[in-house]
């Protein structure tokens, strides 16, 4: 049988009622809104504090598991003596174009030259500010032996840019490889979003979240996503997680925005479904993404962080458990 997610005649949709994405025919509306509405200002240049990462050369230890953000969703996980990248995105725009379009405030804190060797890196999607065709060639000729684990239809595109190992998956498949501390068990997770990178290839590729699950840790990094019903569920297959990555930001206005991005409200719902799969496990640590790092839409860039504080506090989580590091900032379970 055909999974939900799969749409009948190719490509792919949110099989979830929350998840039929605003089009191309609601832009002008939310122009409208900004127009009569105005935004928020653009935050000072040194609102964004910048760390120096931490980071363990060539790998961690195989019982260390630490994270380092580099900016946007790219995180640089040390896991299990394994050296992991999410989306990685070094350039200055997240666009087709290298003279317009959504623009980095914030430097990456770490130069690509100055990464450690990497064992796997996992992509969520195709939107430009997670896949920059700049970022990959630059990795594949550094890290020729990195194994880049894509969602369906991203393959050809990446070996196109000069990766080598690379491998497609679908919704709940799971990848093994070996690692330095045994096996390593890769899932690739459901999340709510669409793609395109042109006007002609609208949900063509797939879209998705993923877990890692290496010695005793395990990790899940959410992709971007909306809200859905299944992170329980993702739990029970693949947790209890000590560290999930949840992006916060992207949200405004809000009628546009639910279906495929989180607010942090949304993302504090995400973290109590993903830790009340597992009642009896502590509470995982959480590292917000996906703020600060670019400008996408209308939220002022530094309310995200302030929200998910907020919420997390009113909702008692325990306080060292919530990672709201600074760009470059590294910290380990
Ligand atoms: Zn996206
Ligand atoms: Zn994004």
């Amino acid at each position: 049988m055909t999974p939900a997610h799969h749409a009948p005649r190719g490509g792919f949709r949110n099989p979830w009622p929350t998840g039929t994405p605003r089009g191309f025919g609601d832009l002008p509306r939310w122009w409208w809104q900004r127009w009569r509405e105005g935004r928020p200002a653009d935050p000072a240049p040194d609102a964004f504090p910048v760390a120096t990462p931490a980071i363990v050369r060539p790998r961690g230890a195989p019982d260390e598991c630490r994270a380092t953000w580099i900016g946007h969703a790219t995180v640089l996980l040390q896991v299990g003596g394994l050296n992991v990248l999410t989306d990685p995105m070094w350039s200055a725009r997240a666009s087709p174009l290298s003279f317009a379009g959504p623009k980095r405030f914030v430097p990456p804190a770490l130069a690509l030259e100055a990464l450690p060797p990497l064992d796997v890196v996992l992509l969520s999607h195709n939107h430009y500010d997670h896949l920059d065709r700049p970022t990959v060639r630059a990795l594949a000729r550094a890290h020729p032996g990195a194994r880049w684990l894509v969602p369906l239809g991203l393959a050809r595109v990446l070996r196109g840019w000069g990766v080598r190992e690379v491998a497609e998956h679908d919704w709940y498949d799971e990848a093994r490889l070996d690692g330095a501390a045994g096996e390593v068990r890769i899932g690739c997770t459901p999340a709510q979003h669409f793609t395109a990178r042109g006007p002609h290839d609208r949900n063509a590729t797939l879209w998705c979240g993923w877990t890692l699950a290496v010695g005793r840790w395990r990790v899940f990094f959410a992709g971007d996503t909306g809200l859905h019903p299944v992170f329980d569920e993702i739990a029970r297959r693949w947790g209890p997680f000590d560290l999930v990555i949840l992006p916060i930001g992207a949200y405004a206005p809000r009628w546009f925005m639910r279906a495929v991005h989180m607010d942090p409200e949304d993302a504090m719902q995400a973290y109590r479904a993903l830790r009340d799969a597992h009642p009896d496990a502590s509470p995982p640590a959480m590292l917000p993404i996906h703020w600060g790092t670019f400008r996408l839409t209308d939220e002022d860039m530094l309310e995200p962080p302030r929200r998910t504080r907020a919420r997390w506090e009113a909702d008692g989580w325990p306080a060292e458990r919530l990672w709201l590091l600074a760009h470059g900032e590294t910290k380990a379970v």
